[in-house]
């Protein structure tokens, strides 16, 4: 089928030539039709990488009388980067529509530029739920002429805390139009905001891309937390050729990891949302390119990456959700070319390996970080074969040929050999010279964790105050924090899920919040330079962990004046590791 026989009209078609859209994605085929042919609510139950942005932002489109200048449709997504990346995809879908004028709407930057936008005659509005709800209530937007409204990554808003966001910008549209809903999983609430909002929606669903693909393997390596990097290092040393994506969990982790790849000597490059479009588009062009083997990437950011021959897929940090592994996964193994999954995993991800392994159904190996001396071999041999492969360009080093000749003199052709392989070679050898083993020896414990969902993590939330690391954020009921604000921020910036954060404490200046401490590092990362209301806040770790389950004591003054000397000075993550910055030349 094509995009013209979907019934689209002609600038939009123009457009979509233009981006190199062939053919509509399964997605696209199934609710495209039905969208355009009926006044219809829609649950799409489909991710990224599906091509679902255009599956509901085509029909939209359709709908939309660009001729009028007052908002008829309005997208809600999680996220700033979606949010932005979904505004550019329909720019791109209306930029033959005269008038067409799409608004973003997201925290962080100025509400006043966003609300001129608006007033400039947008008839579509992507947004994210708190700055919209922000902007209805000082009266910046109006939504009651709205006939369209989507939800993207619906479960993804929930986990963030926005439910009541979604309530109240919902109310504000009129009781007539159509609710189209996407979401990668369908939770109870996601199904309760479906039964509360839409009148027999058509119900789409998408099976997950290359899910099982057999030309990806899937491995996963055991190691120390403090080692990770060491891992991954020594992983892309054992791969010499390889052209390959690495997922961490946070941007500026993202960032940390390629800024490290790269005084370090290797060819990479870091994609995330905090980079500005042109630097994004040039670190893309450069992977495309080959000019850089390694892209170091954000889930988000990584979206829309569609090259073919990736070879390897590291998931320096495993994705929160499953189905992200799978997405991320399926980056390799294209067009018929053998691919690799590579995880790296603490004893106390194991359980994620397992989860992995049972929604998949796919085997994840086990397998051993190579030594030192197993790189070395692997380098040497690659290094021999460039040697054997390389082009000569006879033309420009003829002339240099006679001296370097006569400075040789008297050396065997096995003497020339070893010096320059030595050459090439000496700082790969004295670097692993006593090298260590990376594999850390996984407990039994670990490795039979079980996956139990749910019930695992409510037994997390009841666990003593051991699990919970507790924090120190200098913003309060006096600055108008509330604690579903506080999970939205923490979730946000820590890229973590709702149900990962514990207790909270409001106080009018300070607040404290209980985090499981496996996240106690990217919640520090990632809540670094955080704001609220447009205010920067500062956060810090709590010396004692106050949380877990444990009700809170009473006795005002008393319990403040105790919390306030509990707070530890130090907010570095890194202990001081990854000492080693021996500069490798590649
Ligand atoms: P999405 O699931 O909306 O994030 O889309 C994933 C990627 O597929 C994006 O880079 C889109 O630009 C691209 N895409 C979406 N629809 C098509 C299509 N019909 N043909 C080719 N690429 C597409």
């Amino acid at each position: 089928m094509t995009f013209k026989e979907l019934g689209l009209r002609e600038e939009v078609l123009k457009a979509l030539n233009d981006l190199g859209f062939e053919n509509p994605t399964p997605i696209q085929e199934e609710s495209i039709p039905q969208l355009l042919s009926e006044e219809r609510d829609l649950v799409g139950l489909a991710q990224t990488g599906t091509g679902k942005t255009a599956a509901f932002g085509l029909p939209l489109i359709e709908k939309v009388d660009f001729n009028k200048n007052y908002v008829q449709a309005l997208v809600i997504a999680p996220t700033r980067e979606l949010g932005i990346q979904i505004a550019e995809d329909f720019k791109k879908f209306t930029k033959y529509i005269k008038g067409a004028s799409i608004a973003t709407i997201y925290g962080g930057a100025s509400i006043e530029n966003q609300a001129r936008e608006v007033k400039r005659g947008a008839q579509v509005v992507v947004a994210t739920p708190g700055r919209l709800n922000d902007m209805i209530r000082r009266n910046m937007v109006k939504l009651n002429q709205v006939n369209i409204v989507v939800l993207d990554e619906a479960d993804e808003m929930l986990n963030m805390g926005f439910k009541e966001d979604i309530d109240t910008i919902l109310s504000q549209t009129p009781n007539h139009k159509n609710v189209w809903l996407f979401s990668a999983t369908m939770p109870k609430e996601v199904a309760r905001i479906a039964s509360t909002y839409m009148e027999s929606p058509i119900e789409v669903t998408v099976g997950t891309k290359n899910a099982a693909n057999k030309d990806i393997h899937h491995v996963y390596y055991t190691i120390n937390d403090r080692n990770r990097y060491q891992a991954l290092k020594r992983l892309l040393d054992f791969h010499p050729d390889i052209y390959g994506l690495v997922f961490c969990r946070t941007k500026r982790l993202t960032q940390e990891i390629a800024d490290k790849l790269m005084k370090d000597g290797y060819s990479a490059a870091p994609l995330h949302g905090d980079l500005s479009q042109s630097q994004r588009d040039h670190a893309m062009k450069k992977f495309r390119d080959k000019t850089v083997q390694i892209l170091v990437a954000t889930d988000v950011a990584a979206r829309g990456i569609d090259v073919d021959s990736i070879t390897h897929v590291i998931h320096y940090n495993l994705p929160e959700e499953v189905e992200n592994y799978n997405h991320r996964s399926g980056r390799t193994g294209r067009a018929g070319k053998k691919g690799q999954s590579i995880s790296l995993v603490t004893g106390k991800e194991m359980n994620r390996v397992k989860a992995i392994e049972r929604v998949t159904k796919l085997k994840v190996e086990h397998a051993q970080i190579p030594s030192g001396k197993e790189v070395c071999e692997k380098q040497l041999f690659a290094l021999i074969d460039n040697v054997k492969n390389v082009d000569v360009k006879e033309e420009e080093i003829e002339r240099f040929l006679p001296s370097i000749f006569e400075q040789l003199e008297g050396l065997t052709k096995e003497e020339v050999i070893k010096k320059f392989v030595s050459a090439e070679f000496n700082h790969f050898l004295e670097y692993y010279d006593g090298s260590r083993d990376l594999n850390s020896t996984v407990s039994d414990r670990d490795r039979n964790r079980s996956d139990d969902g749910g019930r695992d993590r409510n037994r997390g939330r009841n666990r003593s105050d051991d699990s919970k690391q507790r924090f120190h954020i200098t913003a309060g009921t006096e600055d108008g924090l509330n604690k579903g604000a506080i999970l939205r921020i923490v979730c946000q910036n820590a890229d973590i899920s709702s149900n990962e954060v514990g207790r909270i404490d409001l106080f009018r200046e300070f607040s404290f919040f209980d985090v499981d401490k496996k996240h106690a590092d990217r919640v520090l990362e990632g809540m670094k330079g955080a704001e609220f209301n447009d205010k920067p806040f500062k956060i810090q770790l709590a010396k004692s962990n106050g949380g877990g389950g444990g009700r809170s004591s009473k006795g005002g003054g008393k319990r403040r004046r105790r919390e306030r000397s509990s707070f530890s000075s130090s907010n570095s993550s890194d202990g001081g590791r990854n000492r080693d910055s021996r500069r490798r030349r590649r």
